[in-house]
């Protein structure tokens, strides 16, 4: 992690960070962000501190073209806590029963349409931070799209995506688009021993186990239930695949409960256990990001043919892409 007048303390993502801050030095601000690619990259770590560099009193002060956030003085602080007055941010709402959605719901947009419509608490900007952009309903879309298409010089939209094929090309042709991409395992295996002091041994396991994404890197390793509970998944997979056709359908049957969300990410993890069988099979062991099954991955290379491999590797991508 380095942390120079061009960096925010995240790991990876340099070509954004450079962006917004230079954005911010210049004074050329785009009217709507859109930040996208795969969970786990630190899109909403980017965001509070590309906010918290705007609004920073310190910074501000300072006029220069440091633009790491002080952290200390009442506007980080308040930014940090998601308390400030100016910055709003709109997921879904979860909040209670009566209450929770499964969309970001148009009274929400109509809500944030008041809020945006008056000046600044602050006299300077307003910040509107989206997470989970692509779960906004049709109607919210279409509600935002009025706002966007009316542009308020002091108001800052910033929408966060993990799927990007879901954002209405009316949305995104409006957004300066960032894209958020994966990050390479030496380096998150370094933040891991260098901040969070892993030993080396376990660094390195975790860093496989993230496949690029940092975030769940270090979800892994301060979240000891977290990693017990995606390790379970994977075994259970693996023995599924292992068994005849009524464990497969018994597996499909729980997992067609659960949400899109955790579906895709199955997939997705599905995904990388035919890739390290496949890499197993090529004899690069060393490669493989499920270290901790690896007997049964090797074991399941000497049994899958290279066709087999190919053909099922084609038909789990297949399957993203109806599911999508
Ligand atoms: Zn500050």
């Amino acid at each position: 992690m380095r942390q120079d007048k061009f960096s925010w303390p995240i790991v990876g993502q340099e070509k954004n960070i450079i962006f917004l801050i230079s954005n911010i030095v210049k004074q050329k601000l785009a009217h709507a962000y859109l930040f996208y690619g795969p969970a786990h990259l630190g899109k909403q770590i980017v965001a509070e501190y590309f906010v918290a560099s705007l609004f920073c009193s310190a910074r501000r002060a300072n006029q220069s073209n440091i633009t790491i956030p002080c952290r200390q003085c009442a506007n980080c602080q308040q930014i940090f806590k998601r308390i400030y007055p100016d910055v709003f941010w709109l997921e879904i709402n979860t909040d209670t029963k009566e209450k929770a959605t499964k969309n970001i719901s148009i009274e929400q947009i109509r809500n944030l349409k008041k809020k945006v419509s008056l000046k600044p608490l602050t006299n300077f900007y307003q910040v509107v931070i989206i997470k989970n952009a692509e779960s906004l309903s049709l109607p919210a879309v279409n509600a935002l799209l009025k706002i966007l298409e009316e542009p308020n010089k002091q108001t800052i939209f910033i929408l966060l995506t993990d799927y990007l094929n879901f954002i209405p090309s009316t949305i995104r042709s409006r957004c300066r688009l960032l894209r958020f991409r994966l990050v390479k395992q030496a380096r998150i295996s370094s933040f891991l021993r260098e901040q969070l002091h892993l030993a080396p041994k376990q660094a390195n396991e975790l860093s496989r186990l993230s496949n690029g994404r940092p975030g769940l890197a270090i979800r892994f390793a301060q979240q000891n239930k977290f990693l017990v509970d995606y390790q379970k998944n994977i075994s259970d997979f693996i023995k599924v695949i292992t068994e005849g056709i009524v464990s497969k359908f018994d597996l499909a049957k729980r997992i067609a409960k659960s949400s899109f969300k955790e579906i895709n990410s199955r997939l997705a993890d599905w995904q990388l256990i035919f890739r390290d069988i496949y890499l197993a099979k090529m004899g690069k062991q060393k490669l493989i990001s499920h270290y901790f099954v690896e007997p049964e991955i090797n074991s399941l290379a000497k049994h899958y043919s290279w066709q087999r491999l190919i053909l099922i590797s084609k038909n789990l991508l297949k399957l993203q892409q109806y599911l999508n």
